[in-house]
C-alpha cells in the first residue's frame, strides 16, 4: 500500500512557546510541525495548514481548548482531524468535558517525551489508514476523479450552503458523444484509456477550488459550481469542450463527422429555494445535454 509516503502534519496548539519548543523537539523528526499560539490562528491553521493531528492546550487566555475543539468538531473542513488534548489539568472531570467535545485522547503535563511519541504514533497511524479509506470510499477507480457518492454528498452540503447564503449554483453535465460506437471499434480497453485522458484534462481545466469535477456515470461527468452563474458556466463549459476536442483522439466512426471524440455539454442554474430540491438542477442540465446531441453534438447548451 502506498499510504506512508507523506510526511504527516500535527498542529500544535499552546499559548506557551515553551510549551510547542518542548513538544516539537519530541515530534520534530518524525513530523511536520505547524503551531498556533492563539485560538484563532488555530482555526485558521487547521484549515490552511491541512495538519493530520492537533495536539490542543486547554489553559489558553480568549478561547480555550474545549471552545477550539468544539469548533472544530462542527466545521465539515476540520471536523475529522483527530483532537488530543494536551493539559496540565489532570482531573478526571476535565478529561470526560475534552473527550466529550470530540477529543480523541488525552494527555498530561508534565509529559513524558516517549510516551507522548507512541502514542501520537498511534493516533497517526489510524488518521493515515482514515483518509486511505475515506479517498477510496469517493473516488472513482478508473479516472480518479470523484465518484458518484462524493457528487451527491458535495452538491446536498452546496445546496445547502447556497440555500444559506442565497446564492446561485451551476451543474455542467456532460456526456462523450459516440462513445458505444468508439468501444464497439476500438475495443474496451482503448474506452477505458479515452475515458481517462478525457478525465484527465478535464480535471486540469477546472480552476477554482470550490468547484468539483466528478464521474456521474459511464461515460458521464460533471461539475458543480458554487457562487457561479450560467454565463460563468458557459465561460468553462466552452473550455472544457475546446480542450477534450483538442485532444484529437482518432473516432473514425463518430456522427459528428469530425475524426476525433468530442463531448457535449449542458448547464442549469439555480438559486436555492426551501421548496426546491438539488435533483432538479441535475434534470435540467440533463435537459440542456440532451439538446445538445440534438444540435449535432460537440457543443454546449445553457
Ligand atoms: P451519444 O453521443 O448520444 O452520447 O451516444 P453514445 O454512443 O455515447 O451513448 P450510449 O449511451 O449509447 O453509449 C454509451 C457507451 O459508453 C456504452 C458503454 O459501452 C460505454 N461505457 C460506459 N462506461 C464505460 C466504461 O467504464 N468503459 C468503457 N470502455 N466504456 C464505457
Ligand atoms: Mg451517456
Ligand atoms: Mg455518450
Amino acid at each position: 500500500m502506498q499510504i506512508f509516503k507523506k510526511k504527516s502534519t500535527i498542529l500544535i496548539v499552546d499559548d506557551s512557546t515553551a510549551n510547542i519548543r518542548i513538544l516539537s523537539e519530541i515530534l520534530g523528526k518524525e513530523y511536520q510541525i505547524i503551531f498556533a499560539t492563539t485560538g484563532v490562528d488555530a482555526l485558521e491553521s487547521a484549515v490552511t495548514g491541512t495538519p493530520d493531528l492537533i495536539l490542543l492546550d486547554i489553559m489558553m487566555p480568549e478561547m480555550d481548548g474545549y471552545e477550539i475543539c468544539s469548533r472544530l468538531k462542527s466545521d465539515s473542513r476540520t471536523s475529522d482531524i483527530p483532537v488530543i488534548f494536551i493539559t496540565s489539568l489532570d482531573k478526571e472531570q476535565h478529561e470526560t468535558v475534552g473527550l466529550e467535545l470530540g477529543g480523541i485522547d488525552y494527555i498530561t503535563k508534565p509529559i513524558n517525551p516517549n510516551l507522548v511519541r507512541l502514542r501520537i504514533r498511534n493516533h497517526m497511524e489510524l488518521k493515515i489508514l482514515q483518509d486511505h479509506y475515506k479517498n477510496l470510499s469517493s473516488k472513482d477507480g478508473l479516472t480518479g476523479l470523484a465518484n458518484r457518492r462524493h457528487f451527491d454528498e458535495f452538491l446536498d452540503r452546496e445546496w445547502r450552503r447556497s440555500l444559506r447564503s442565497r446564492s446561485i449554483l451551476s451543474l455542467i453535465l456532460m456526456d462523450i458523444d459516440c462513445f458505444k460506437p468508439y468501444n464497439d471499434h476500438y475495443g474496451h480497453t482503448a474506452g477505458d484509456d479515452c475515458l481517462k485522458r478525457i478525465a484527465s484534462i478535464m480535471f486540469g481545466t477546472m480552476e477554482r477550488s470550490t468547484d468539483l469535477i466528478a464521474r456521474y456515470g459511464g461515460e458521464e461527468f460533471v461539475c458543480v459550481l458554487p457562487g457561479t452563474d450560467t454565463e460563468g458556466a458557459k465561460v468553462l463549459a466552452e473550455k472544457l469542450r475546446k480542450r477534450v476536442a483538442s485532444l484529437e483522439i482518432p473516432h473514425a466512426y463518430s456522427q459528428t463527422g469530425k475524426g476525433y471524440v468530442t463531448i457535449s455539454l449542458g448547464i442549469a442554474s439555480m438559486t436555492p429555494s426551501k421548496e426546491g430540491r438539488w435533483s432538479a438542477l441535475i434534470e435540467s442540465a440533463d435537459k440542456k445535454l440532451y439538446q445538445a446531441k440534438k444540435l449535432g453534438r460537440d457543443c454546449v447548451v445553457g
